[in-house]
C-alpha cells in the first residue's frame, strides 16, 4: 500500500478549509440571514445549496457505479486537473510527468503552478503508451503523472494493463483522464481506484453527455483524495442553475446518441482515406479523428472557407501534417466530405 498522505503538500494536509454558511446550516426553512445574500428572490439570489449539489453528486455517482465519497464534481475537469497540482505539487520544487502529445491543460496547469513538466513522447505512429520511458522520467520529486485515454488528439485508448503497470510502479499520483471514454470500445480503468490508492480517474459531462456549456467535470479516487479536493476547491464551485440543469439533463439516455456519433466516426474513418490528400486516418476510440493530410494548412483554410472549423494539430510533435476533426451530425459530416471533395477538384 502506498502512503498517499506523504505526497500531499504539508500546507494542504494541515489546511483548515473555509466553512461556508451553508455548510454550517443545511436546512432550507426559515429566514436566511447568514450569508450576506440579497434577500429578494430572483431564483439565483442564494448561494448554491449543499443539498442540490449532493443530489447531482448522488446521481453521477450512481451512473458511474462509485460511492459518492469517491466522487468530486468540479467546474469542468479542468478544475480537477488544476487541483491535482495544488494538492500534490510544491511550486518550484516538484515535477509532473505528462504524455505528449496530449491535452494542453496538463502542461498549462503545471506552468501556472510553477511545477516542472516532463513531457514524454508516445511511440511514433502507433501512439502506444511508453510505459518504461514514463517511469524512467520519474525522480524523487515527481508527484503527478498524467495519462489521457482515449488520448486527445491522437484518439487512441491505451491498454488497461499498461495503465495498471504505471499505477503499480509509480510512487506518485497517476491521473488518468477519461474525458472520451464513453466513445471507446476498450474498457476504462475506473476500477483501479479501488485497487490503487494513488489513482485518480477524471471524466466529464462535456463530451458524451453533451453538457460542455454547463462545466461539470468528475474526479474519482479514494475518499481521502476526494476529501482533499473538496477542501481546496472554491467554496461554491458549481452554480445553482448549472446544478439544476445538470440534474434534469442527467435523466437522459445518452446511449443512442453516443452510438450514432461512434457510427459516424467509423463511417468518416472509412470514407476519408479515399481522398487523394488524405495520407492516413488514425484509429479512434473518441469522438474525433486525427487525419494526416498532404497540406494541412491548405485543407484547413479550404474547410474554413466552406464554413467548417477543424483543429490544426500539424505543428504538434508526432502529429505533423495532421488535422483533428470532431465528428458532427450526419448532415455536418456530409458537408465535411463535400468540402474536401471540392478542395480536391
Ligand atoms: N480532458 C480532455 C482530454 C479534454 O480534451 C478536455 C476538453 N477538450 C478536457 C479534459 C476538459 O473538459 P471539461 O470540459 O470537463 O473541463
Amino acid at each position: 500500500m502506498k502512503d498517499i498522505k506523504k505526497l500531499v503538500r504539508p500546507n494542504i494536509a494541515a489546511l483548515t478549509p473555509y466553512s461556508t454558511a451553508r455548510d454550517e446550516y443545511k436546512g432550507s426553512l426559515g429566514i436566511l440571514m447568514d450569508a450576506n445574500e440579497n434577500p429578494y428572490d430572483n431564483s439565483v439570489n442564494r448561494y448554491p445549496s449543499t443539498s442540490q449539489k449532493e443530489a447531482v453528486r448522488a446521481r453521477v455517482a450512481a451512473l458511474k457505479g462509485v460511492s459518492p465519497e469517491k466522487l468530486f464534481l468540479g467546474n469542468g475537469s479542468d478544475e480537477a486537473i488544476d487541483l491535482c497540482y495544488r494538492v500534490f505539487c510544491e511550486p518550484g520544487r516538484d515535477n509532473a510527468v505528462i504524455i505528449a502529445p496530449s491535452y494542453g491543460m496538463y502542461g498549462v496547469c503545471a506552468d501556472i503552478n510553477n511545477v516542472e513538466r516532463r513531457m514524454v513522447l508516445l511511440e511514433p505512429e502507433t501512439f502506444a503508451l511508453p510505459v518504461e520511458r514514463l517511469l524512467a522520467a520519474v525522480d524523487s520529486d515527481t508527484r503527478l503523472m498524467f495519462v489521457c485515454s482515449p488520448n486527445n488528439p491522437t484518439g487512441n485508448a491505451f491498454a488497461a494493463a499498461d495503465i495498471e503497470r504505471l499505477a503499480a510502479s509509480f510512487e506518485g499520483i497517476l491521473v488518468v483522464d477519461e474525458a472520451y471514454i464513453d466513445f471507446s470500445s476498450k474498457p476504462g480503468v475506473l476500477p483501479l481506484i479501488d485497487r490503487y490508492e494513488n489513482v485518480i480517474v477524471l471524466q466529464t459531462l462535456s463530451k458524451a453527455w453533451g453538457l460542455a456549456g454547463l462545466r461539470i467535470g468528475l474526479a474519482m479516487s479514494n475518499p481521502y483524495i476526494i476529501s482533499l479536493f473538496r477542501q481546496v476547491k472554491y467554496p461554491y464551485n458549481i452554480g445553482t442553475d448549472t446544478l439544476a440543469l445538470a440534474l434534469e439533463k442527467l435523466q437522459a439516455d445518452i446511449a443512442p446518441q453516443v452510438a450514432e456519433i461512434v457510427a459516424e466516426r467509423d463511417r468518416l474513418a472509412g470514407l476519408l482515406p479515399a481522398f487523394k490528400c488524405v495520407q492516413k486516418v488514425y484509429p479512434s476510440d473518441a469522438n474525433f479523428l486525427l487525419v494526416k493530410v498532404d497540406e494541412p494548412r491548405g485543407l484547413y483554410d479550404a474547410l474554413l472557407k466552406a464554413g467548417l472549423i477543424v483543429r490544426d494539430r500539424s505543428t504538434v510533435a508526432l502529429c505533423e501534417g495532421c488535422l483533428r476533426i470532431t465528428v458532427g451530425t450526419p448532415d455536418e459530416n456530409e458537408k465535411l466530405l463535400k468540402a474536401i471533395e471540392d478542395y480536391e477538384s
